[in-house]
C-alpha cells in the first residue's frame, strides 16, 4: 500500500472520495483518448533508450515464456526462417532441466565462457527454423560447439580431435 504522503494532493483528493469511481474515471479517460496514450507510449520508448531498456528487462523478468517466444520469433524473422512455436512449446522447452547432449544441469541467464551451462534453444537442422520437431534444449557450450554443423562434419571433427 502506497503511503499517502508520497501521493500528490490531487490523487489524495480523488482516492479519498471513492477509489472505484477514480478507477472507472481513468479507464474511461483512457478509452476516450486511446490513440493519444498509445502514441505517447510509442514516442516515450522511441525517444528514451533507458526507458526502453527498462521495459525490455521488466518483460524478460516478469514474462519469461512470452519473452523467449518473442525473441525466437524475432530471430527467425531477421534470418528469414520459418517459425511456428506456440507459448506451450516454449513453456515445455524452458522446463527442460538437463542438456539433451551432455546431460549437465542447466542454469538461467546468457551463455558465456563463465556460464557454459546456460539454457539455449537449439535449431536442430539449421535453416528449417524454429518449428515443432526441429528444436532442442542444449547448454551454451554444446550449442556453440554444434553451431550449424551437420552430423558428418561433427563426426569428422571428432575423428580429428581423437587423432591428436
Ligand atoms: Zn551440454
Amino acid at each position: 500500500m502506497q503511503s499517502i504522503s508520497t501521493l500528490s494532493s490531487r490523487h489524495v483528493r480523488r482516492y479519498w472520495n471513492d477509489p472505484e469511481k477514480e478507477r472507472a474515471r481513468s479507464r474511461r479517460k483512457y478509452a476516450e483518448n486511446r490513440e493519444y496514450y498509445c502514441q505517447k507510449n510509442r514516442t516515450r520508448y522511441r525517444d528514451n533508450p533507458k526507458a526502453a531498456a527498462m521495459l525490455y528487462l521488466r518483460r524478460k523478468r516478469e514474462h519469461p515464456v512470452e519473452f523467449t517466444l518473442w525473441r525466437l520469433r524475432n530471430r527467425s524473422k531477421v534470418r528469414g526462417r520459418p517459425f511456428s512455436l506456440t507459448l506451450l512449446d516454449v513453456e515445455a522447452l524452458l522446463s527442460v532441466e538437463a542438456c539433451e547432449s551432455c546431460g549437465s544441469a542447466l542454469v538461467g541467464g546468457q551463455p558465456s565462457r563463465l556460464r557454459p551451462r546456460a539454457r539455449t534453444i537449439d535449431e536442430r537442422v539449421h535453416g528449417k527454423g524454429y518449428v515443432p520437431g526441429n528444436v532442442g534444449v542444449l547448454c551454451g557450450r554444446c550449442n556453440s560447439l554444434k553451431s550449424d554443423a551437420s552430423p558428418i562434419e561433427i563426426r569428422q571433427l571428432a575423428a580429428y580431435v581423437q587423432r591428436i
